[in-house]
């Protein structure tokens, strides 16, 4: 499920390949991944028009068409773009698509369908509306020591919580804590200051390798550093720092893989 990183790589992906190029035609493949406009609406608002600039606020990626609309991006479970011309290869599950002049297509591209689009009239408001914390790529330190010792309940539960910070999911929770060496069961208002730091620090780093390293591209495992947990996020597979076996437990419902060397329980749980 695309999270922070990936996200931000089809922002930059969208700003290559999809701004400034004016909307000739539009189809949409299945009306079910629009969300409060009906094709014939955004056709209506699109065509003539052109995306001007991109932004990402934690999952949630806006497009600005011309001067203050935008189209909300949201990529569900299999959500991503595609970027082609005529005579190349239509990308499968091509839910929506853009057609721009010297026969090139931009596409929202979605095998699962979980994915939204959706005509917004203010970014802000619509942030608000959504009730999303901070973006995680943003947080300072002090913000999110405050966010985090507010918080009840297991800190793998808190990283994944959008109202706290938006754009961490299932994958990259596991991958922060690995790092920070935390167990996923920590109380979040547990942490001392020092552990906050290094969480806070570990945070950033996760998310920002993993977007320069290319995630939501399908070989981004083959290209991220040594002793990352993502490639081994398999039960029973090796621990990439002590080589003990990865273990999983479930945090409201989501499986969580660590290492129980590496991530040490809490005291009493
Ligand atoms: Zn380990």
């Amino acid at each position: 499920m695309p999270e922070l990183p990936d996200v931000e790589n089809f922002r930059r992906y969208l700003e290559r390949h999809g701004l400034h190029k004016k909307v000739e035609g539009i189809k949409v493949g299945s009306a079910k991944i629009l969300k409060g406009v009906s094709g014939a609406e955004l056709t209506r608002k699109l065509k003539g028009h052109s995306l001007q600039s991109t932004r990402r606020y934690g999952k949630h990626l806006f497009a600005a068409v011309d001067e203050g609309h935008y189209l909300g991006f949201h990529f569900g479970l299999t959500g991503r773009f595609a970027h082609f011309k005529d005579g190349e290869e239509d990308p499968k599950h091509d839910r929506l698509r853009l057609d721009f002049p010297r026969r090139e297509h931009f596409a929202f591209v979605d095998q699962r369908l979980f994915g939204r689009v959706e005509w917004i009239d203010d970014a802000e408001e619509y942030i608000r509306n959504k009730k999303l914390g901070p973006d995680a790529l943003s947080v300072d330190e002090k913000t999110f020591r405050e966010r985090l010792s507010a918080k009840r309940g297991a800190l793998k539960a808190a990283l994944m919580d959008q109202s706290l910070f938006a754009g961490i999911g299932n994958i990259y929770s596991d991958e922060i804590l690995f790092h920070a060496k935390l167990h996923p069961k920590t109380p979040a208002s547990a942490l001392d200051v020092k552990a906050i730091k290094r969480l806070h620090r570990e945070m950033w780093r996760v998310l920002e390798t993993a977007v320069k390293k290319g995630a939501g591209a399908e070989d981004l495992e083959r290209r991220l550093p040594k002793g990352w947990l993502l490639p081994h996020r398999k039960k029973g597979a090796e621990c990439p720092a002590c080589g003990g076996k990865i273990a999983t437990l479930k945090v409201e419902s989501r499986t969580a893989y660590f290492c129980p060397t590496c991530q040490k329980a809490p005291e009493g749980g």
